[in-house]
């Protein structure tokens, strides 16, 4: 083990959320809050339920980004209860709620992720406080305790499958090229974007083929982890700006943007790119991303998330207004191309 994966408990396995109680004693701990968005909530009760004694409490407010208003309330929830622990099942928006409570309270965290966002991995806080996504890290909010149960990520649909593997898949993609990658980063980034080429088709033809669900999760896995190691580049920052400015949800986002973001940077480092072709074939490394996308049904056009065509020039302004480290000279020309492709669904390249 290395980095950061020797501070956490990584599990994988139908059943394994099942072993809650176990890791929440493991951990020294006797009262957990559960936590979970609102339309998780039965999950978050069928946990409480076999935590029995152990759980203090349920907070079922999650919300998309980490609004500070909701961490406020939830630590009142936790000092009322004397929680000694958390426990997150859920996405992206409930790990976010998790590590946002450890941050404040060094409370140690179990997570059992529901999606593929891979926040659970990372060492990374983004939250919003005035309509202001920041994002920190600090080693306080890495979960110390992950329980991968492919059971919990085979009731994802469809839709959403493809795009949060997507939204995994673009932390990898982007760790190729990372100014700080090592060689272990390159290799967690190959291991995570090779489990979901393999598995996703998999998963689509069955969607309860829980052996290729597990896959996806370990593909999961790696590219958070890989995120939580390296610095990402234009295709975070054009999610961010779009998510954080346009209120565009997330997973879909980071589906229609990759292909193209990687398109645009494939031009100044194409070797450093080439495991995306090794692994989807072709010789253009957004192109290839494109079609994978297309062949899985992901949504390729901004457009469709309710984007406006007169929206452009300001996601241009705000993308290129501080400038950020990318492989490639950042022009505001050459994004509004990227955007234009990217806003009516046309492919990145010929
Ligand atoms: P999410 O957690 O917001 O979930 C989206 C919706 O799907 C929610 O309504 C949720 O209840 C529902 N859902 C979750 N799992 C489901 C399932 N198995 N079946 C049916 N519905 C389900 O979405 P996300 O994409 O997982 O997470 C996005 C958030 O995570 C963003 O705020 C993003 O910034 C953050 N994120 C953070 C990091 C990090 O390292 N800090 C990394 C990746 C993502």
């Amino acid at each position: 083990m290395t980095g950061l994966a020797k501070y956490q408990r990584v599990l994988f396995g139908v059943g394994v959320r099942n072993t809650v109680a176990d890791e929440v004693r493991r951990l020294g701990c006797s009262r957990a809050l559960i936590l979970s968005t609102p339309p998780k909530s039965s999950s978050a009760l069928d946990l409480a339920a076999a935590l029995n004694d152990m759980s203090a409490g349920v907070f079922s407010r999650a919300a998309m980004h980490t609004p500070v208003e909701v961490t406020e309330d939830a630590l009142r929830h936790v000092q009322e209860i004397n929680a000694d622990c958390i426990v997150a099942i859920g996405g992206g928006s409930t790990t976010g709620l998790g590590k946002a409570i450890a941050h404040r309270t060094g409370l140690p965290q179990i997570v059992i992720p529901t999606t593929y966002a891979g926040s659970e991995a990372t060492p990374i806080l983004g939250q919003t406080e005035d309509g202001v996504k920041t994002t920190l890290t600090d080693r306080k909010v890495l979960p110390e305790v992950i329980l991968y149960d492919p059971e919990l990520v085979a009731t994802l649909p469809v839709g959403m499958t493809v795009t949060s593997a997507l939204n995994a898949m673009a932390h990898a993609a982007e760790a190729l090229y990372a100014r700080d990658k090592s060689e272990d980063s390159n290799q967690l980034a190959i291991d995570g974007l090779t489990s979901f080429v393999k598995s996703l088709p998999k998963v689509l033809q069955d969607p309860e083929d829980l052996a290729a669900r597990e896959e996806t999760q370990r593909g999961a896995w790696a590219c958070g982890a890989v995120l939580g190691r390296v610095g990402m580049a234009l295709h975070h920052k054009l999610c961010h700006t779009l998510g954080g400015s346009f209120d565009l949800p997330h997973a879909e986002t980071h589906a229609i943007i990759l292909p193209h973001a990687i398109h645009y940077n494939a031009q100044a480092v194409p070797g450093l790119l080439a495991p995306l072709t090794d692994l989807l074939g072709g010789s253009s490394p957004g192109m290839a991303l494109w079609q994978f996308a297309k062949s899985m049904g992901a949504p390729l056009a901004l457009r469709v998330l309710g984007l406006q065509v007169q929206d452009l020039d300001r996601v241009v302004e705000i993308a290129t207004r501080n400038p950020y480290w990318n492989p490639r000279e950042v022009t505001a020309d050459g994004i509004r191309a990227l955007l234009e492709k990217a806003w009516t669904g046309e492919a990145p390249g010929p």
